[in-house]
């Protein structure tokens, strides 16, 4: 079939190849401008490293997935403002990895280590709602998401490549949950201690897609976790990187021009442009 559509398809295939780390693991983070020197970055990680933050400050990225898409263009040579964090196997054709936009997204949260940093459940569960809100409007009302209530969704382990167990999420539901990097010693954070969120204010992504079988190029589980310590106490309505992280729990990877919700140096401050819109308006068409 050499529609239009496969044409783009590949292209964003060749894109999105460049991405394989991200596939292989189905996550992708938020990327943050380290410290340079981790040591001091603990100890310095106060309120004045968080308004450097909230002012939405960007510098060199050390995230591994800061390549993607740079040096590639669709067939009308111009740089798309979106990119898929899923894509397809060489050598097949069709979408990238996606929700079924037939179907509601469910979603659940775990307000545990909200709570533990002091953190307000009501402005929490705002702030998801208004970031489901802005997707779904963006897909042109295609994705569609309804809160399920309270989960717990504990860190897999301390260290791990994926934060949490997927076999606790149902399928069809997108995970939300958080947790710190520091370590504090305090027993009742069990459980929502996440090393990798050193640096950063959140990880997102998605379940590894099937590429064979019923669920063919679909994506069944999601989840989003937010460095609570860091990003709770911002004086912002919808801090950006809720929206963001979402971004990429719905199957969008970094987009590869700088000015999009979805660019890997977006700050607190950014909103959805045109992108970010397409990219999910994509996924939306894509099918089940
Ligand atoms: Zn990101």
């Amino acid at each position: 079939m050499g529609t239009k559509a496969d044409g783009f398809w590949r292209a964003v295939g060749a894109i999105a190849a460049v991405a394989v780390v991200a596939a292989m693991t189905g996550f992708v983070v938020w990327a943050w401008p380290q410290l340079d020197d981790p040591g001091i970055g603990r100890e310095v990680m106060g309120q004045d490293a968080d308004t450097e933050r909230l002012d939405g400050a960007v510098g060199e990225l050390k995230d591994f997935s800061d390549k993607f898409g740079q040096d590639e263009s669709d067939s009308l040579g111009k740089i798309p403002g979106f990119a898929f964090n899923s894509p397809r196997p060489a050598g097949t054709e069709g979408p990238p990895g996606h929700w079924c936009s037939r179907e509601v997204v469910g979603y659940r949260i775990d307000f545990t280590a909200a709570k533990l940093a002091g953190g307000n459940r009501k402005l929490e569960l705002y702030r998801w709602q208004k970031s489901f809100e802005q997707w779904s409007k963006a897909s042109n009302g295609r994705y569609k998401f309804e809160y399920r209530g309270e989960a717990d969704y504990p860190m897999a382990a301390p260290n791990a490549d994926i934060p949490i167990d997927f076999s606790a999420v149902p399928a069809g539901e997108i995970a939300i949950t958080y947790a710190t990097d520091r370590s504090p010693s305090e027993d009742r954070w069990q459980g929502y201690i996440y090393r990798p969120l050193a640096g950063i204010l959140g990880t997102g992504g998605v379940q590894q897609v099937p590429w064979t079988g019923e669920y063919e190029g679909l994506i069944q589980r999601g989840a989003v976790v937010l460095d609570s310590v860091d990003v709770l106490q911002s004086p912002l309505d919808v801090p950006g990187v809720y929206p963001h992280e979402l971004g990429h729990a719905l199957g969008l990877a970094h987009a590869p021009t700088r000015g999009q919700l979805m660019s890997e140096a977006s700050g607190q401050q950014a909103v959805m442009e045109s992108g970010d819109r397409e990219g999910i308006r994509r996924l939306a068409r894509a099918g089940c």
